[in-house]
């Protein structure tokens, strides 16, 4: 694998230039939002400035540009987690958007008192709330299944919870908080086998491994796109298309009907079926060009990159003194969650970013998770393939000086 010239890289992304407090800016926040390379910004840029219309609608040319940009990006999505059709990709705002979209088509007309939902308790709230919500309505549960100290889901206990009561199963594949991998291709045989469909959260996935759903073998896997360099408000939901075909809408409205008349209306195929309404059109040609910046560089050279500075981070931080590190998985993407002994996480947070250095503190929409390890909240400091080695430096350095502050 070519290495990869990280300076080349951060002459991309011209945020990464800006100074904070007059520092340098430090952007370990990625698993939040990552950072946008011009090829992005120039792509949502080209679109208002020469595409800008409608997409689905007018014959014209501006219409028939936009559609093609729009639909080409449900191509490159397709292709981008190996989906055996692009009509099973439905384009989303987001995960919410794509795992709430499951919730209220798929699971709400099927749950009936006594089913159950099983997910972890290293779950997003995305991936909890919008359960317990038709949970509520059907008179289903919701059960999490356990994770041991070091942060790795307790596979036979997950295993030993997927009863016949459990009608559909909901793993993230990467936690945004503890950065551990769960081994989804081994979750979504044991689904299969008893006949659960299995939903993956690939929210904090995509930014760092290649995605092939054939492969994992899961029913629905959900992708949101400013994580992965893509704008804001893009996301994508792809499902196994016995399951679209079978779904109902979930908005109603316009581009997403074949006909409607009073008596009764007739609704599009998967995947527009799931498409009223206005998209982010310009957001996606912006998503189309973030997956053709990832596919440039590709992930072998990313994840190599990405796992050598985990490992100089993680040494780093190991080395504080009276730090307690949150998530010690055997396969982690590049998140360290960390508490110093007696600093608060947003005290710390907050000297941090007069410092120039950006991470993120809190609960980090994983209550469950802060309850388990006993915490209210940690920081956490989260990768991408375009920080440094002296970014690193300079971050515990920064802890250092916002040490002597705090403590
Ligand atoms: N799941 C996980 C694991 C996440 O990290 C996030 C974003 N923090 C989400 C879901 C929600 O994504 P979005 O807000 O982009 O819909």
């Amino acid at each position: 694998v070519l290495p990869l010239d990280v300076e080349r890289i951060r002459a991309d992304f011209p945020l990464l230039s800006r100074t904070v407090h007059g520092k340098p800016l430090i952007y370990f926040d990625s698993a939040n939002t990552s950072q946008k390379p011009l090829s992005v910004i120039e792509a949502v840029d080209r679109h208002y400035r020469q595409h800008n219309a409608n997409v689905a609608r007018a014959v014209h040319t501006l219409g028939e540009e936009a559609t093609a940009s729009y639909e080409g990006a449900r191509d490159a999505i397709a292709r981008f987690i190996n989906a055996s059709s692009r009509d099973e990709v439905i384009l989303t705002s987001g995960t919410t958007q794509a795992i709430n979209l499951v919730a209220y088509s798929y699971a709400l007309p099927r749950l009936k008192p006594g089913d159950a939902i099983l997910t972890t308790v290293m779950e997003h709230h995305a991936n909890i709330v919008p359960w317990q919500l038709v949970a509520e309505r059907t008179g289903a549960t919701v059960k999490a299944a356990p994770i041991d100290a070091n942060g790795d889901l307790i596979l036979e206990r997950f295993f030993e919870m997927l009863t016949p009561e459990v009608k559909l199963a909901c793993v993230g594949h990467v936690s945004n908080v503890l950065g551990t991998v769960n081994p989804i291709r081994e979750i979504a045989r044991e689904c299969r086998k008893r006949g659960i469909p299995l939903l993956v959260d690939g929210s904090q996935a995509a930014p760092h491994r290649r995605i092939d759903v054939q492969a994992l073998g899961c029913d629905f896997y959900a992708i949101t796109g400013h994580k992965m360099l893509a704008p804001t408000g893009t996301g994508a939901l792809w499902a196994r298309r016995e399951h679209l075909m079978a779904m109902p809408p979930f908005f109603g409205g316009g581009e997403m009907i074949r006909e409607v008349r009073f008596e009764g209306t007739v609704f599009a195929d998967p995947p527009h079926r799931f498409e009223a309404g206005t998209p982010n059109i310009a957001g996606f040609a912006g998503m189309a060009a973030a997956i053709g910046y990832i596919e440039d560089l590709g992930y072998d050279r990313l994840k190599a990159y990405e796992q050598d500075l985990l490992a100089y981070a993680t040494s780093a931080v190991e080395n504080l003194p009276g730090v307690r590190i949150f998530g010690r998985a055997k396969e982690k993407e590049p998140v360290i969650s960390f508490l110093i002994e007696g600093a608060h996480a947003n005290d710390m947070a907050t000297l941090l970013d007069l410092q120039g250095v950006a991470v993120r503190s809190g609960h980090h929409c994983a209550h469950p998770l802060m309850h388990f390890f006993g915490v209210p909240a940690t920081l956490r400091a989260s990768l991408a393939f375009y920080n440094t080695k002296a970014e690193v430096d300079g971050f515990i350095e920064a802890i250092g000086k916002v040490r002597k502050l705090l403590l």
